[in-house]
């Protein structure tokens, strides 16, 4: 991958530290003697959060790069591992990952050397590493797939902006990320080299199609990932929208919390911060990526006021259990996001290993739901092939009514009934024939 949006970042200014009791209000601790405080106060810690995992593998296989370097994401993004052979210095590749190689594929390999100290070097079947390590199975194409399944491409008015809501757009500000999920849904787009300026010719066009668009009131910054842009970068796209009058609310969608924390800097902050109601959607997936360095990114973003709603696709052998995902939800909420969607696997080409049965996500929501926090309960959703949107699909609880009772079964299975003498006509009408369930009762269903 050449994309180089990154390195032409200013470099970071960081204020000395953000980490809890390491902060300076130490220091000015009436306590101290006067004199002695130039004496506790010696070399500074790094600006950001680093879990001793992470630090153990930093120290073996990066044993040049300091703490601070490590911690400053302008590194960790051109630093990034895009080669096999590279990763298999660093943990035992299977026959089958060695097999994959790379840029056979659509989308290419590349991984953060944050992320990459979050795989688990002996186990091929590591959650995290099989939404990052290509295997052969990409390279089927499977019945159902294909390479833009949601139509995207055809609902463009203008290159790089899907309108197919009546009142929000999702702007595909970049093709670039920091690490390349292997089920994502624009494989056909994302890390296609020297994209970069290609990319940023279509935001003029995409800008004004929004401004002749006042039904449009929420703009949805995806890609790629727009938070591999540079804090100008993003600047510029906020101060642009934030310019239209009719645009409400502002949404970006990231995974580099999770995959690039770092980025998450002070200045990246103040940006952010100008041009609320800003929100953003975080794209996580399994538990393990909860860890110190995210969670510390994802409170920056939570104390700089933004709401944060999480992402997270279904994923055969991943997350696919009650127990898992539970664990995900529940972290979240401790990260302070708000799990929002839980999406099935869109059938993009190459993907079949990763898609479960559809029903598997309302089995799984059904598991979570009346279990713990509601708050905690994502919307299962499909995004319907060809463009017709996200469906969600949720449990029934109804069982149907007997007499005029309601009969209602509870999260344990248990049946309840509630006296419900007003709605007969809604359940016993059928006589247009269409079989809906919403009927009114009266003729205009
Ligand atoms: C998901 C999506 C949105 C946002 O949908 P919400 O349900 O409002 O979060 C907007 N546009 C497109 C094309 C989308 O895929
Ligand atoms: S971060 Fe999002 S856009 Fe980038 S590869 Fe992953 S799913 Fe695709």
């Amino acid at each position: 991958m050449s994309s180089n949006i990154a390195e032409i970042e200013q470099s970071p200014m960081e204020p000395p530290s953000l980490l809890g009791v390491q902060n300076h209000s130490v220091y000015s601790d009436i306590s101290f003697p006067v004199g002695m405080r130039f004496a506790v106060e010696k070399e500074l810690p790094p600006a950001f959060a680093i879990s001793e995992r992470s630090d153990a593998f930093r120290r073996r296989f990066y044993p040049e790069v300091n703490l601070k370097t490590w911690c400053d994401w302008h590194w960790q993004y051109a630093n990034r591992i895009t080669s096999l052979e590279q990763l298999g210095t660093m943990l035992s590749l299977s026959p089958d990952e060695l097999d994959a190689g790379t840029g056979l594929a659509a989308l290419p390999f590349a991984v953060t050397p944050y992320y990459a100290a979050q795989f688990d070097p002996a186990n091929p079947a590591d959650p995290l590493r099989r939404t990052m390590v290509p295997t052969t199975a990409e390279w089927d194409l499977n019945p159902g797939e294909s390479a833009d399944p949601l139509g995207e491409d055809g609902h463009s008015p203008v290159p790089g902006l899907v309108h197919r809501y009546p009142d929000r757009v999702l702007f595909l500000a970049t093709d670039a990320c920091s690490a390349y999920c292997r089920y994502c849904t624009r494989s056909r787009r994302v890390g296609k080299p020297g994209s970069t300026s290609t990319v940023r010719k279509r935001w003029p066009a995409a800008i004004e199609y929004i401004e002749n668009h006042p039904e449009v009131r929420d703009v949805l910054i995806s890609g790629g990932d727009p938070l591999t842009m540079s804090d100008a970068a993003l600047d510029h796209l906020l101060s642009r929208l934030r310019r239209i009058p009719h645009i409400e609310i502002i949404r970006i969608g990231s995974k580099a919390p999770i995959v690039m924390p770092q980025r998450i800097t002070p200045s990246l902050l103040r940006v952010l911060r100008r041009y609320h109601p800003l929100l953003m959607s975080i794209h996580c997936t399994h538990p393990g990526e909860l860890t110190p360095e995210a969670t510390e990114a994802l409170g920056r973003l939570a104390d700089a006021g933004i709401p944060l709603g999480s992402q997270t696709v279904l994923l055969k052998g991943i997350n696919d259990d009650v127990p898992t995902m539970t664990k995900l939800m529940q972290g979240l909420l401790k990260t302070r996001v708000r799990p929002y969607y839980l999406y099935h696997c869109d059938p993009v080409q190459g993907s079949a290993h990763f898609r479960t049965h559809i029903f598997k996500g309302v089995d799984i929501v059904r598991g979570m739901r009346g279990h713990t926090t509601g708050y905690a309960i994502p919307t299962y959703v499909v995004d319907a092939p060809g463009g017709g949107g996200k469906i969600p699909l949720m449990p029934d609880y109804v069982q149907g009514y007997d007499g005029e009772d309601l009969v209602l079964r509870n999260y344990e299975g248990n049946l309840y009934r509630s006296y419900d003498p007003a709605a007969p006509a809604a359940h016993e009408c059928g006589d247009c024939g269409k079989g809906c369930s919403g009927c009114n009762g009266g003729s205009s269903c």
